[in-house]
């Protein structure tokens, strides 16, 4: 299939998972350029995507450098570094990725306005996985009421490769039922309204379960 085609497909799929979960908010299709040429990328962002996202900061530089229509949004959706938040920090609509708080600290230090984070999260506490478990997210958040570049958007995860569908469906659960609590606690700083869960294998659940946000790769360049 063309990537055209492809997106098209991804995009029917969110649609008929929320009218199965009978949702009426919005689901952004991020689409995860990261295993991608520049001619890809430009393929998906002339079908009319906008959201695009890589997970390092060449790639971002790489891609950014090539791809300058102004609607574009870019998303950071790896692990960073604390040395590389300047490079990339103030190129981005959004970070993915926030897990520590000697990143939040460097990210205050570097940002010019304040930014959009998720904190990322180990659902399923999988020792190979960066991100807070479950129970640190409230304390995390709650240690950034003075940061004043910080914006908590929302919570994100990736569910384990080799989860079934009842598993994925927990796991989703457990995220949305902790961005509840976040959203009810009131902070200025983390209105904390958005979901950033679902890859190319399991958006469809996600969405189900809730997800604002799904960050897809190969589905959109098989
Ligand atoms: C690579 C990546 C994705 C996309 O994965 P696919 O399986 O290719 O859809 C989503 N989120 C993160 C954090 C990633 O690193």
């Amino acid at each position: 299939m063309t990537i055209a085609e492809n997106v098209q497909q991804v995009q029917q799929t969110i649609a008929a998972a929320r009218i199965e979960a009978g949702r009426t908010d919005p689901v952004t299709l991020v689409a995860v350029t990261k295993y991608h040429t520049i001619e890809e990328a430009q393929a998906v962002a002339a079908t009319g995507l906008t959201n695009l996202a890589e997970n390092r900061p060449e790639g971002l530089a790489e891609k950014q450098a090539a791809l300058t229509a102004t609607d574009l949004k870019w998303h950071f959706i790896g692990s960073l570094q604390k040395r590389k938040v300047k490079q990339v920090i103030n190129k981005i609509a959004y970070l993915h990725s926030l897990d520590r708080l000697s990143l939040a600290a460097e990210i205050e230090k570097r940002a010019e306005q304040p930014i959009n984070c998720f904190v990322e999260v180990n659902v399923s506490g999988e020792a190979s996985k960066s991100g807070l478990k479950l129970a640190e997210v409230e304390p995390f958040i709650r240690s950034l009421v003075d940061f004043t570049k910080i914006r908590i958007v929302g919570l994100m995860t990736m569910a384990p490769i080799d989860a079934d569908d009842h598993a994925l469906h927990e796991l989703f659960k457990q995220l949305r039922l902790k961005r509840d609590t976040i959203a009810q606690l009131g902070l200025t700083y983390a209105p904390c309204r958005e979901l950033s869960m679902g890859m190319s294998r399991d958006y469809r659940i996600a969405v189900l379960e809730g997800a604002t946000f799904v960050r897809v790769g190969t589905a959109l360049f098989q």
